[in-house]
């Protein structure tokens, strides 16, 4: 139905609708799903990332990886405190980002979105979110469509592999994800929605893959911490009418472009940034050696 931003704009246009309800129109043309049946597989969805949002600040005992663990908890405690810099929900945010995070460091289930690697951010920024404004259970599914959109044209069109493209491509593309299911959960157009992911896209484009012992733990949890404040501020930028100048389409043939200039050490591969520091040397020959 789409391969561009530009093409599903033009479809919201033709039809006067949001990202989501192409989505849904979508399902029916390729699966012959009802709106119904599409929503009900979206909330499936929804259920693993309101739980692996919440399992590692209730009982982070049982959700440690090798290197991370504990983050999520201490992240909502202070959050509680009312004290932040970046105040209660961003906070919180944060803390549900880690959880998620750790509960995929530890082999728990998580839903990729788009991969495991960044799959703490959107949950955190649509459960925050959704909280925050008091969104009804329809709008976080459709929301969380909307982000498939997204997720689906930077698949389509650059990666979403971190091996591929850097962790720009992983926790940029679900900051992306996030940020357009913000946007249109708060109300804001399918402009807006591909507007945000456009910013987000570009705050961390360059982003290394560098992950420590070759584990999907460390700098991974905490660019999801970041990430989902990244997710957040691109909505308010947008919904505030701050406009990317570099339009979706160029901004995700851009981080593709970054992406394949990278070098080998730092796409995953353990050879470079972060994962070649005496500190993390000495944490993975301590790994490596228990096993
Ligand atoms: S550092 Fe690499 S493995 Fe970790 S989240 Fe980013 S892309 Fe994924």
């Amino acid at each position: 139905m789409f391969n561009t931003g530009k093409e599903l704009l033009e479809l919201t246009k033709q039809f006067n609708c949001n990202i989501s309800d192409i989505l849904i129109k979508k399902e029916f043309e390729v699966f012959e799903l009802s709106e119904e049946e599409v929503l009900n597989k979206t909330r499936v969805i929804y259920e693993i990332m309101k739980t692996s949002a919440q399992s590692a600040i209730s009982n982070p005992d049982l959700y440690k990886g090798h290197i991370i663990g504990g983050d999520a908890k201490k992240m909502s405690i202070y959050a509680s405190k009312g004290n932040s810099y970046c105040g209660e929900t961003l906070n919180l945010a944060m803390a549900r980002a880690f959880s998620t995070s750790e509960v995929n460091a530890s082999m728990g289930l998580i839903c990729a979105a788009p991969t495991a690697g960044a799959s703490g951010i959107l949950p955190a920024a649509i459960i925050t979110g959704s909280e925050k404004i008091d969104a009804d259970e329809n709008s976080i599914l459709r929301a969380l469509l909307t982000s498939a959109a997204i997720g689906e044209l930077i698949t389509k069109n650059a990666t979403v592999s971190g091996a591929e493209g850097g962790c720009q491509a992983e926790t940029g593309t679900a900051a992306a994800m996030a940020a357009a299911a913000l946007v249109e959960l708060k109300g804001g157009t399918p402009e807006e929605a591909l507007n945000a992911s456009s910013i987000a896209l570009k705050n961390v484009l360059g982003l290394v893959c560098d992950p420590i012992a070759g584990l999907v733990e460390s700098p991974c949890a905490k660019r999801n911490a970041a990430g989902v404040a990244n997710a957040m501020v691109s909505a308010d930028m947008s919904l505030a009418g701050v406009k990317s100048i570099i339009p979706f389409d160029e901004m995700v043939e851009t981080m593709l472009r970054v992406g394949r200039s990278l070098p080998f050490a730092l796409k995953e591969t353990a050879l470079g940034g972060i994962a070649i520091t005496p500190t993390a040397k000495k944490l993975e020959k301590k790994i490596f050696l228990k096993e």
